[in-house]
């Protein structure tokens, strides 16, 4: 995915619609797979030497429920905004920021496929949840509570209690 612009032109706003699949994005991220296309939704305002890309990025990944180990459908959708230095003096003192970019001044397009890459895997969710009221699955039995009940539920194991009850059970 790149960003076309021409130096020359009268400053102005374009907006730019773009979709990748996640195959030549090289999406990849531990216990996640993706299907869908990645959608950039972008509005690009050109003023002097810079453009001011501001937009979101829209997905979805496969992931596994932190809680109940089902394989779930994760919406994705970030924000993505940048600016996009192509002068031939491009302000070196904001290059330190992570959304300041400095195009090849030779160039009349900017690249932003690790940009898009990089924003999708930031937007995973640490504890990945299939819902937010997921029962995840029983410690005891490994029922998943989502889907039915399981009898060690109901009767509220206390472990200690359990412990004295084999003793007994062992004498007797
Ligand atoms: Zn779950
Ligand atoms: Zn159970």
């Amino acid at each position: 995915m790149k960003i076309e612009f021409d130096k020359d032109s009268e400053d102005g706003s374009q907006t730019l619609k773009q979709e990748e699949s996640p195959e030549t994005l090289q999406l990849c991220a531990e216990g996640a797979s993706f299907g869908e296309p990645v959608k950039v939704d972008l509005s690009v305002s050109k003023i002097g030497n810079q453009l001011i890309c501001r937009g979101n990025v829209k997905t979805s990944a496969q992931l596994e429920c932190s809680r109940c180990l089902a394989i779930y459908d994760q919406p994705i959708i970030s924000n993505l905004d940048f600016v996009v230095d192509f002068g031939e003096n491009p302000q070196e003192f904001k290059s330190e920021e992570d959304n300041y970019f400095i195009a090849d001044p030779f160039a009349d397009f900017f690249e932003i496929d690790n940009l898009v890459r990089e924003i999708v895997i930031l937007a995973l969710p640490l504890k990945p949840l299939c819902s937010e009221d997921c029962k995840g699955l029983c410690p005891i039995c490994g029922t998943d509570l989502n889907k039915s009940q399981c009898s060690c539920v109901k009767k509220e194991v206390d472990p200690r209690w359990e412990k004295l009850k084999g003793l007994l059970g062992d004498k007797s």
